[in-house]
């Protein structure tokens, strides 16, 4: 039929979020044995795990990280057949389907010692009713002969060949050119933070500590600012040694003089905040441990939670919690912060000292889950063993399948999954749960967007 074994898909939920800057995606689809796993080797520059050799995982769409002239890319290779495809060509175009729905860019691989095939020309028909951008890629073109005849590919209607082999690297330079100048803008390689001092907000409702906080860490406060002399640190902020190291907390300034207290209605408190933890890369939020925790707590936790900040929740006044109050606040955390299990929690006491010294670690934990980059392969990986085990359930006679995923960006850690159709939330709350079962990520959000092929 002239429908060629496209499929229909539902539309997506109109309440799908759109992932905020993912790398763009690259796949190589063509029949097999033209050469495209050699290309991907090729595009990708090192050996990455072989993934043939990994049980249980198919070479259908199996993504890679690239870089080609300081930007980076995933390759996705769509190497497989349908296993119960009518015939070649409904297979190739149900492959090249999927790749266009999920690619920003699809190269499509020929072998040019064979020429075009009919196969070749039923995947040209379904690639050339998308919008997005196809390169041709003519493989197999070890030399000028066959460069010759490479050109005759013009036929196919997808516009000027690139003569590549795959195998010795002929042409990939030229081809890596012409995919950078087809991609959307691309986030840059090298995630640039300004140098210096980790930024930290002390926040938490009126007395609940933070200037007591704050005093334990300031008195070599003078030594820290004329060690890093020239770094430029807002006159509001404190530069403070905590567990040896240099570290800037940020808008301070109305903790030292005290003016939170006198002035300072509830909304302008909570404003000074919100711009505190939106300068900040982790929050320390203090709770008073021996008071309730309350919803004044709360929105500022969520502050935090919503800023995308990684996240130390540091119970003051400690030394004030006796076996009873204990009791009532292991009851308070199961309830209240149950949204945010992977919060870092410190017990302590910013009067007696106890446990202050957790602190530090505390923050380069927090901080170090905020920058956690996953390897494409690796995320892929865990992510079929997880579908194969654990699929989406059936919704309407149909589950939606998750393609791949990749890792949009850090800080916090952001994670696009590319699915069939929109996912039920539960699902996607178990994949963010077994992801953090796997990865870690504590004392970081971790942002999860599902992107339905189109
Ligand atoms: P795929 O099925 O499309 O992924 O193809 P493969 O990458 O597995 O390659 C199929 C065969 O073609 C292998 O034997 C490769 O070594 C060979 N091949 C791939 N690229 C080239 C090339 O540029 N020149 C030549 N002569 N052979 C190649
Ligand atoms: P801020 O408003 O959050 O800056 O809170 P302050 O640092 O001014 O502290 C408010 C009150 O709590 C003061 O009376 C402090 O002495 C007291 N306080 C601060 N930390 C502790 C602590 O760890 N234990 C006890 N018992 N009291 C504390």
């Amino acid at each position: 039929d002239d429908n060629g074994g496209w499929v229909e898909l539902r539309e997506p939920d109109l309440d799908v979020e759109e992932p905020s800057g993912p790398q763009p995606v690259v796949a190589v689809v063509g029949r097999p044995n033209v050469g495209k796993s050699t290309l991907v080797n090729r595009i990708i520059g090192r050996r990455q795990a072989v993934v043939e050799d990994i049980p249980g995982v198919t070479r259908d769409r199996v993504p890679y990280d690239a870089q080609w002239n300081g930007r980076s890319f995933t390759v996705v290779d769509t190497g497989g057949w349908e296993p119960d495809a009518r015939d070649r060509a409904a297979a190739i175009a149900a492959q090249a389907e999927i790749a266009v729905a999920t690619a920003d860019v699809v190269l499509f691989v020929v072998d040019a010692m064979v020429g075009s095939t009919d196969v070749d020309e039923a995947a040209v028909k379904m690639l050339r009713r998308s919008a997005k951008p196809v390169i041709l890629v003519a493989n197999k073109t070890d030399n000028t002969a066959i460069e010759m005849e490479a050109t005759s590919l013009w036929s196919l209607g997808l516009g000027e060949p690139y003569p590549v082999s795959a195998l010795h690297g002929r042409g990939s330079g030229e081809l890596l050119d012409a995919i950078m100048d087809a991609l959307p803008e691309a986030p840059k390689i090298v995630e640039n933070r300004p140098r210096g001092p980790r930024r930290v907000a002390l926040v938490g409702r009126p007395n609940v500590g933070k200037s007591s906080l704050l005093n334990r860490f300031s008195g070599e406060e003078r030594a820290v600012v004329d060690s890093v002399a020239g770094t430029t640190v807002d006159p509001v902020d404190s530069l403070v040694q905590i567990g040896g190291e240099t570290w800037q907390l940020v808008d301070t300034a109305g903790l030292r003089k005290r003016v939170g207290k006198a002035s300072g209605t509830e909304y302008y408190a909570s404003l000074r905040t919100a711009s505190a933890i939106e300068a900040a890369e982790v929050a320390v939020v203090l709770l008073d441990s021996s008071e309730v925790i309350s919803e004044q707590d709360q929105r500022i936790l969520s502050m935090v939670v919503e800023a995308g900040r990684a996240l130390v929740i540091a119970f003051n006044k400690w030394d004030l919690v006796d076996a009873d109050r204990r009791y009532y606040l292991d009851k308070e955390i199961d309830r209240e912060l149950r949204r945010i299990p992977w919060a870092i929690r410190l017990n302590l006491s910013a009067q007696t000292g106890r446990a202050v010294d957790k602190l530090a670690p505390a923050l380069r934990k927090a901080l170090a889950s905020w920058e956690t980059r996953v390897p494409t392969a690796q995320l892929n990986q865990w992510l079929t063993a997880l579908v194969q085990a654990t699929p989406h359930p059936v919704r309407g006679g149909r589950a939606p399948k998750i393609l791949f995923a990749t890792q949009a960006g850090v800080a916090p850690p952001r994670f696009v999954l590319f699915t069939t159709a929109p996912l039920d939330a539960g699902y996607q709350r178990f994949v963010e749960r077994k992801l953090r079962e796997e990865f870690g990520f504590e004392g970081s959000p971790v942002e999860i967007s599902v992107r339905p092929r189109k």
